[in-house]
């Protein structure tokens, strides 16, 4: 029998204030996966509660001692990798080969914010005035709510909580409804790395149950949100009205330029992966190609050949190379682009469900190529998150170029050429959070900033050298030892 989860508050673990729980499935097969609590605002309420309660005592445990604790979690995820990333692909359907790479994520970041326990820089600077100290340093900020997607179910927790927490705030952590149980790994590993109570809070439920009462919560002053743009941009005017800090990583619509002197081999494996891989459901992933006019029809025939030869099934089977979309809505979501697109362009490959056998029982779709696509067709400016690629011709650089920045999202983008020019001017021009150069749009790296422009994000950037910003106020400090009134810009013009 499925087991029963419970919501992690104050350190105890409980039910939904309401009993209700979700049942959580495997995309690939229907089998069910475990209950949860359908939480409401009254969860969220006791969650704000507790660690608000935590908050004094851990701001003022020393960082270093903090990051110990991340470093440790980081150490319990290395150690149990495989379990996890097993555990991810039931839940949401990628490869093994990808969910190593997102439990991977998780260990990295544990290893690269723990160091930041031990840094956490400030600013000394000198003060205008004589026998006067001046300094800046960062300071926790409170309660953080943390909303997360589905899609990078361990990765992106780890992004924003291990952060967080190493900079001294609490959290409310509410992850998506389609992988909760990574969520209540990332809890119990915490809470076995010996965070203290009420530190971290986890409350399962829906956007409109826990989401939005976290939104409007007055307890909780920094709300960390990755998902689509609609949400976030939603998130961002009702949390943003009530001054909270919204810090946005949103949708993507991420396209790989490829120039008529480009390796259209090297090219076609980088596309294949960017637009396919996770079943095309990352937020970075390539789901149009700017490609020159005179190499379209050769990359055209590259990439639908070996598109059509992809195997799909269980991502737990080795030989699989393509998993279910997430959920049966998300397949009506591509299965409704790929009508548009029969308008748009012209179908090289995949373009319906797969059913056959045993994937009957999951949410498969085949990877689909439209070629001849124009660049406002709504299948090439439109997020649609599944495995659909559409073909733009294009003339030249600068058009390439215009044509990724004319898009509502600015999260991936890359070119491949051979000429060492125009890739300058590609890294200078693109307007995008990320840009890659012979390379496909994914596969970014945690010790990098992280994030998009125009409607992928509201200028934070996660990981990195950045990975603090959102969750810390800069306070400068002056200590004045000179034992007289000083007046800056006063006493010394
Ligand atoms: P989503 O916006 O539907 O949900 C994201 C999270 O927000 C979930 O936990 C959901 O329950 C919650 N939520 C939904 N409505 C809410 C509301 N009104 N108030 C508060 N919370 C609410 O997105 P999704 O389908 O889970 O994820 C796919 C999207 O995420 C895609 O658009 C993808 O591009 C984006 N994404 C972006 C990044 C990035 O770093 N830029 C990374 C991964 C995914």
């Amino acid at each position: 029998m499925a087991e029963t989860h419970l919501n992690l508050i104050g350190g105890r673990w409980v039910k939904a204030r309401s009993g209700r729980t979700f049942a959580n499935h495997n995309p690939a097969t229907g089998e069910a996966l475990g209950d949860y609590p359908a939480s409401g605002p009254e969860d969220v309420d006791a969650a704000v509660a507790a660690a608000a309660k935590a908050y004094p005592a851990w701001r003022l445990t020393p960082a270093p001692k903090r990051a110990e604790i991340v470093f440790r979690a980081g150490e319990l995820i290395r150690a149990r990798k495989e379990d996890l990333a097993r555990a991810m692909t039931r839940e949401m359907g990628k490869i093994l080969v990808e969910t190593r790479g997102d439990v991977q994520e998780g260990i990295d970041m544990a290893y690269l914010a723990a160091g930041e326990g031990r840094r956490m820089y400030g600013v000394t600077t000198p003060s205008e005035m004589p026998n006067k100290w001046a300094m800046s340093v960062r300071a926790p900020i409170g309660v953080v709510g943390v909303i997360t997607p589905w899609n990078f179910p361990f990765a992106i927790p780890s992004w924003k909580l291990m952060p967080a927490l190493v900079a001294g705030n609490t959290a409310v952590f509410k992850p998506a409804g389609d992988t909760p149980e990574m969520a209540w790994h990332f809890a119990k590993i915490f809470e076995a790395a010996g965070l203290p109570a009420g530190v971290l809070n986890l409350v399962f439920g829906s956007g409109a149950q826990v989401g939005e009462p976290m939104v409007a919560h007055p307890g909780i002053a920094v709300i960390s949100f990755t998902g689509s743009t609609d949400v976030g941009l939603g998130i961002a005017g009702r949390g943003g009205a009530l001054g909270k800090r919204i810090s946005l990583e949103m949708g993507g619509k991420n396209a790989i330029i490829v120039l008529e002197d480009a390796d259209l081999s090297l090219a076609t494996d980088a596309i294949l992966w960017s637009a396919f891989g996770t079943t095309g459901q990352r937020c970075t992933a390539c789901s149009r190609v700017l490609v020159h006019e005179r190499v379209h029809d050769a990359l055209a025939q590259r990439l639908a050949e070996r598109a059509r030869r992809l195997t799909l099934g269980d991502g737990l089977d080795p030989a699989t190379e393509v998993g279910p979309l997430v959920n049966a809505k998300q397949v009506e979501t591509v299965a409704d682009y790929v009508a548009v697109g029969m308008q748009e362009g012209t179908l090289a490959a995949g373009g319906a469900r797969a059913a056959e056998g045993t994937l009957a029982r999951g949410h498969f779709f085949r990877p689909t190529v439209f070629t001849g696509v124009k660049a406002d067709a709504r299948i090439a400016v439109e997020e649609i998150f599944g495995p659909v690629l559409a073909l733009v011709k294009v003339t030249d650089l600068e058009e390439a170029v215009a044509v990724n920045n004319a898009s509502r999202y600015g999260l991936s983008s890359a070119i491949f050429t051979a000429d060492v020019h125009r890739a300058f001017a590609a890294m200078r021009d693109l307007e995008t959070g990320i840009v890659y150069v012979n390379h496909g749009t994914t596969g970014a790296e945690t010790h990098l900033p992280f994030g998009g422009t125009r409607g992928t994000g509201n200028g934070h950037r996660e990981a990195g050298h950045t990975m603090l910003d959102p969750f810390t106020e800069w306070k400068s400090i002056y200590v004045d030892f000179s034992g007289r009134l000083q007046r800056a810009q006063i006493d010394n013009a």
